[in-house]
């Protein structure tokens, strides 16, 4: 038969996406990701790849964080709550009970605070560094800058990619020094590695983890494989 009077073959469509819960299986039943959906992977395909510009890296990273600090609010918990509707029924639902702010681990979790204030308006938001001390090789509190009723707060803890999880065990030290119980603080990140996760929540198994995605691993630099890079160079670097 002649290749030429085949009709093309259809364009791959891909409405099953790959599930990355093999990168991490069984998951810690602390961590939650996002519904792996194709419209999410195709927001990670844009983002993970090198030649996309910057303006577009910003918007669909930043459509991403909008879907994880969704998802991190529906982690809060309710009570019950009666209001009346202008028809003049009275209606049984529920309010958010406590208060919320917003730590974002700097620099790369300031590119978070802009998706948490769009849901949650005049929230609080605190900030603090950590970096690597140079004679122990420990991560470090080099700044940090809270609410001063932090401790009364629901925490949500921003910062785009989970690693080692070194910085971010430290936050969550600093955080518990300043009061915040462990159960109270959600850490939200978009890419998370398997070992980084593992580490974390071992550490801190009632602090829930909202994850977009889990990838494959780390590399010899401790960089997330696949990943996206550097997200703080992609984020501000034009
Ligand atoms: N931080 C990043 O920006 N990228 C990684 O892959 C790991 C940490």
């Amino acid at each position: 038969m002649s290749t030429s009077s085949m009709a093309p073959p259809p364009p791959q469509t891909a409405n099953a996406v790959n599930t990355n819960k093999a990168h991490l299986d069984p998951l810690p039943p602390s961590v939650f990701t996002l519904p792996q959906t194709a419209q999410l992977e195709a927001l990670y395909t844009i983002i993970r790849d090198k030649d996309t510009p910057r303006g577009d890296f910003l918007f669909y990273s930043d459509r991403i964080i909008r879907l994880l600090v969704e998802e991190g609010l529906n982690h809060l918990p309710v009570v019950k709550k009666t209001i009346q509707t202008p028809t003049g029924s009275s209606y049984e639902g529920v309010g958010f009970q406590g208060k919320i702010c917003g730590v974002s681990i700097l620099r790369a979790g300031e590119a978070m605070e802009a998706g948490l204030r769009e849901v949650c308006r005049s929230v609080r938001i605190g900030k603090i560094l950590i970096q690597r001390d140079e004679e122990t090789a420990q991560p470090k509190l080099f700044y940090s800058k809270f609410p001063p009723d932090i401790k009364d707060r629901y925490v949500l803890l921003l910062d785009p990619m989970l690693a080692t999880g070194g910085s971010a065990i430290k936050v969550v030290e600093v955080l518990m020094e300043h009061g915040v119980p462990e159960e109270r603080i959600i850490f939200v990140n978009l890419i998370a590695s398997p070992e980084g996760l593992k580490t974390f929540t071992g550490k801190f198994p009632l602090l829930k983890v909202i994850t977009g995605w889990i990838d494959e691993g780390l590399n010899e630099k401790a960089f997330i494989i696949p990943g996206l890079g550097d997200f703080g160079e992609r984020r501000y670097c034009v």
